[in-house]
């Protein structure tokens, strides 16, 4: 005596191994698969990746409004500005950038978003006004 419950399996069963239902079934596994190895590869390398570059930080340059001078220095991507100069120990040096101006390159005071910088070597002038954002931002996960 063959019940209803194991007719209608025996039909999906031969649905899954006849034409279109086998197609649906590989597509599926493959598909599943798919997902899974590519969930594995993402946890196994991107998140580190985005970890290692976050805590090496970036490279930035300050310029110290207090006694004139520039350099470079690491510091992580949620680094505070202004810092501690490391020249004169005030907490005066800003984010700075080299100036884009023809045979300058001089270091100069970054211009923050909304902000109006004159390079005061060259008078190229840098106008943040009219755009939102002028830092560089961290990698986003
Ligand atoms: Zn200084
Ligand atoms: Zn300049």
């Amino acid at each position: 005596m063959a019940s209803d419950d194991g007719g209608s399996i025996e039909r999906i069963r031969t649905w899954m191994n006849t034409g279109p239902g086998r197609l649906v079934t590989i597509v599926l596994a493959v598909g599943v698969i798919g997902a899974a190895v590519g969930w594995a590869v993402m946890r196994a390398t991107g998140g580190d990746a985005s970890e290692g570059i976050r805590e090496k930080g970036r490279k930035a340059l300050w310029y110290c409004t207090s006694c004139k001078q520039s350099g470079e220095v690491r510091v992580s991507y949620d680094a505070a500005w202004p810092m501690d100069c490391p020249k004169c120990g005030k907490h005066t040096a800003v984010l700075a950038q080299k100036c884009r101006g023809r045979n300058c390159g001089k270091i100069i005071p970054a211009p923050g978003p909304g902000q109006f910088v004159r390079c005061p070597y060259c008078g190229k002038m840098y106008d943040m006004r009219q755009i939102p954002t002028g830092m560089p931002t961290p990698p986003r996960r």
